[in-house]
């Protein structure tokens, strides 16, 4: 399963142009809303944390008192139940937060996303994704003025009126590949690898952000060849996973390898290897104690290229 697909909210793209109608939607009595604070989202999760934590999310008119503008807002969508907003409080203070956050907690999507619900964990990474875009596009990169949020924070225009130029929000493209051998049919490989910033015996696909004026063919050839040593060609497209961390998209490829030398970068990648498919069955889950190497998370598009390539070597 890939996390952070097929959200099922209405973003009524056309309906949210009008600041008339979000702030209707806003007064809705049915208005729930996520609370984020630098990218963390309000949970509940008390200690000694044996299951998932609780996404909150509050009735509007209960957070209307930390609303000191409108800005902080960005509306996500519709569903069933009525719309859903989420709200900024970076700025805001403990004592100012204190009765609202009450036995809750601030807590990273990306340290949990897997242990949600697949549509909770969706709508929660669109929320951090346009908060993060919003905070970090205040000011117009064209003429240093203050910029404003416009329908309902999916857009934001220069203040300047000699300017007034649009700002969306952007998506950063990045490839992830399987490299695969199969010069020996009898005994296909894969090409997995552990970055430098994974954890211990974690082993996963290689990737790389998309260069400019580069094909993802292209920067799937070039970071193989850079991060561990080895020519490929084939390269073909797979499946893609949103990434709000804080704004990519993961665009998933398979690869076939030329060459099988591995010669790694040491710098970015600490260590990589060949495994065939049965070598994958002893493998631990990500957080695993122990010695084994251990898979990439199950929520990753790392896992799904991972676990497709062997069901398809051993047909389970
Ligand atoms: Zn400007």
């Amino acid at each position: 399963m890939i996390y952070y697909r097929g959200l099922s909210l209405d973003r009524a793209s056309d309906s949210r142009r009008d600041p008339g109608w979000i702030r209707s939607q806003w007064m809705r009595q049915q208005c729930r809303v996520f609370i984020l604070r630098d990218d963390k989202s309000l949970m509940h999760w008390p200690q000694p944390r044996m299951r998932p934590p609780d996404v909150i999310d509050l009735p509007g008119a209960r957070v209307a008192a930390l609303v000191e503008e409108f800005a902080q807002l960005v509306f996500l969508g519709l569903d069933e139940h009525g719309p859903l907003f989420a709200l900024d409080v970076s700025r805001h203070d403990e004592a100012q937060l204190a009765p609202l956050v009450g036995p809750y907690d601030f807590v990273d999507l990306r340290s949990v996303g897997w242990l949600l619900e697949a549509q909770q964990a969706a709508r929660l990474a669109l929320a951090r994704g346009l908060l993060f875009w919003n905070r970090n596009h205040r000011y117009c990169g064209a003429c240093g003025h203050p910029t404003r949020s416009e329908n309902g924070g999916h857009m934001r225009r220069c203040a300047n009126p000699d300017c007034a130029r649009v700002h969306f929000p952007r998506t950063d493209p990045a490839v992830i590949m399987l490299v695969e051998d199969r010069s020996d049919p009898a005994r296909p490989r894969c090409l997995l690898a552990r970055n430098s910033r994974f954890p211990s015996r974690m082993m996963s696909t290689l990737a790389g952000f998309v260069d400019p004026l580069e094909s993802l063919e292209e920067t799937v050839i070039r970071e193989v060849y850079e991060e561990v040593g080895v020519r490929v060609d084939r390269v073909t497209y797979q499946a893609s996973q949103p990434w709000p961390f804080p704004s990519s998209i993961m665009l998933g490829f398979r690869a076939r390898a030329l060459t099988d030398e591995i010669d790694i970068d040491g710098e970015e990648i600490e260590e990589a290897h060949w495994f065939e498919a049965e070598q994958l069955l002893d493998f631990g889950e990500w957080g695993d104690d122990g010695d084994s190497f251990c898979l990439p998370r199950r929520d990753s598009i790392a896992r799904y290229l991972v676990d497709s390539w062997r069901r398809e070597i051993l047909g389970n």
